[in-house]
C-alpha cells in the first residue's frame, strides 16, 4: 500500500498554454517544416545567446548530426566521460569513430580536466587521433569547461558539450562573467534534449547550437537528407535540388516545436523551482549524512538541476541499492540510477575490453536519483526524505543508541 500518489523520478509539466500552442499548429497549414520550427530555434538562440540553433528529432539525433557535421569517422577517437547516457558515446560511434572513456569525479560524476588529459594520453598511446571530446553536464551542472576547452584547443580537439541535462544553467568564466550553457563560449557545438524527463519537454526533441555558421549549415543539411536547395540552378528550375552528402531525416515537427517553444517560455520558472526543491532536499537530508549525501556541487556553475542525485554508502546501510529501490517503489517513490558507466555495457566491453576507471566506478556504486520535477510539492519531498530515513535504518540506529 502506498501512502500517496506515485512520485516518478522525473516528469514533464504541461499547462493549458502549452496545449493551446500545439492546438494552434494542428489547426494551421504546417505540421512539419513550417514556421513553428524556425520560431522555436530563434527562441532557443535568444535564450542561449548563440547565433545558430538547429532543432532535430531528439538529443541522440543532435549528437549524431554533430558527429557528422564535425566530419568524424574511423580515423578519429572521441573522448567521452564514462558517466553518461550511452547515446553520448553511441552517436560518434555511428560515424565509425572510436570512443575513449574518460574517468569522472567520484563525488559528482563530472569529467575533470586532468581526467580529460589522461584520456588524451591513452588515445595517443594507442596511436590514435583524439579528434573530439564530449563533456557531459551531468544532473544539470557543468565542470570546469573553460579549462577543458583550453586543453582541447591546445590539442586541436573539437568540444561538443552534451548539455541534455543542463538547459538553463550558467557557468562562471575566468574573466568573471557568467555564460549561459549553450552560448558556446567554450564549445564548438552544444547539444540539448527535450525528452519529457528533461527540463523542457517537446514530446521527443533535440537541438544543436553553435557560433559557427558553417557547422550550422552542415547540421541543417545532414538533418534533411544531405540536400542542398541553394544551388545556382534552383533559381531557374524551381524543382531542382542536389543531394550532396549522405544525410538523414532528423527533422522536428511543428507540433513538437510549438510545444518546446511554449515550454522554453517557462524555463526560468522551471529552473528556479527545481533549484528550490533541490535546496529543500539538501536541508532535509543533512540528518542522513554521512551515509547519504548530495552530489558535490561544482564551483564553476549555477546549475539547472535535471536530476537530484545523492550518494549513498551502501556498505553502511541494511539494504542493497536494488532492495532500497524496490522498498521505495513499494511506497510509491520511483528512483533511478544515472548512469551505468558506459564502458561497462557489453557492446563497449566487447569492443574495448575492460577499462579501469575508478572514479566512475565509485560514483556508479553510490549514486541514486530521487524524484525531482516541476509540480512536486514540499510534502512530496518530505515524504521521500521520511521514507529514506526509515529505510536506511538511521532512525532505528539512533533509537538503538538511545535505549
Ligand atoms: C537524454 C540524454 C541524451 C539523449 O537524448 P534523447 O532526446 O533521449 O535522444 C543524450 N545525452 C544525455 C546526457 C541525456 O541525458
Amino acid at each position: 500500500m502506498q501512502p500517496g500518489p506515485l512520485l516518478p523520478y522525473s516528469r514533464h509539466a504541461i499547462d493549458e498554454d502549452d496545449i493551446a500552442a500545439v492546438t494552434a499548429v494542428l489547426r494551421g497549414d504546417w505540421l512539419t517544416t513550417g514556421p513553428a520550427v524556425r520560431a522555436f530555434e530563434e527562441t532557443l538562440e535568444r535564450l542561449c545567446a548563440v547565433p545558430h540553433a538547429v532543432s532535430c528529432s531528439n538529443g541522440t539525433a543532435a549528437l549524431h548530426l554533430t558527429s557528422l557535421a564535425l566530419g568524424l569517422g574511423p580515423d578519429h577517437t572521441v573522448i567521452v566521460p564514462a558517466i553518461t547516457f550511452a547515446a553520448t558515446a553511441n552517436a560518434p560511434r555511428l560515424t565509425g569513430a572510436e570512443v575513449c572513456f574518460a574517468d569522472c569525479d567520484p563525488e559528482n560524476g563530472l569529467m575533470r580536466p586532468e581526467q580529460f588529459e589522461e584520456a588524451i594520453a591513452r588515445v595517443r598511446h594507442n596511436g590514435r587521433n583524439p579528434a573530439a571530446v564530449f563533456p557531459v553536464d551531468l544532473a544539470g551542472q557543468c565542470g570546469d569547461i573553460e579549462t577543458i576547452a583550453d586543453i582541447a584547443r591546445r590539442e586541436n580537439i573539437a568540444v561538443v558539450e552534451d548539455s541534455c541535462h543542463a538547459i538553463g544553467a550558467e557557468y562562471l568564466r575566468r574573466d568573471g562573467t557568467w555564460a549561459a550553457i549553450g552560448s558556446c563560449a567554450d564549445s564548438d557545438i552544444t547539444v540539448f534534449s527535450f525528452h519529457p524527463v528533461k527540463t523542457i519537454a517537446a514530446g521527443e526533441g533535440g537541438a544543436a547550437v553553435t557560433r559557427d555558421a558553417e557547422l550550422a549549415r552542415k547540421l541543417a543539411r545532414f538533418r534533411n537528407h544531405g540536400v542542398n536547395r541553394e544551388t545556382a540552378q534552383t533559381q531557374a528550375n524551381p524543382w531542382y535540388y542536389e543531394m550532396v552528402e549522405l544525410g538523414l531525416n532528423y527533422r522536428l515537427s511543428d507540433i513538437n516545436c510549438a510545444l518546446a517553444r511554449s515550454q522554453l517560455g517557462k524555463l526560468d520558472r522551471f529552473v528556479a523551482e527545481r533549484r528550490r526543491l533541490a535546496a529543500l532536499y539538501d536541508i532535509q537530508l543533512t540528518a542522513l549524512a554521512p551515509v547519504l549525501r548530495p552530489i558535490k556541487r561544482s564551483v564553476h556553475c549555477r546549475p539547472a538541476w535535471h536530476l537530484y542525485s545523492v550518494l549513498i554508502d551502501f556498505d553502511a546501510t541494511p539494504h542493497t541499492r536494488g532492495q532500497l529501490m524496490h522498498a521505495l517503489e513499494a511506497r510509491g517513490i520511483r528512483t533511478q540510477v544515472h548512469y551505468i558507466p558506459v564502458h561497462r555495457h557489453p557492446y563497449y566491453r566487447e569492443r574495448y575490453g575492460e577499462t579501469s576507471l575508478p572514479g566512475a566506478e565509485a560514483y556508479y556504486r553510490q549514486t541514486l536519483s530521487l524524484p525531482l520535477y516541476v509540480g512536486m510539492t514540499d510534502s512530496d519531498v518530505e515524504r521521500v526524505v521520511a521514507a529514506l530515513t526509515d529505510l536506511l535504518g538511521i532512525q532505528s540506529l539512533k533509537r538503538g543508541l538511545a535505549t
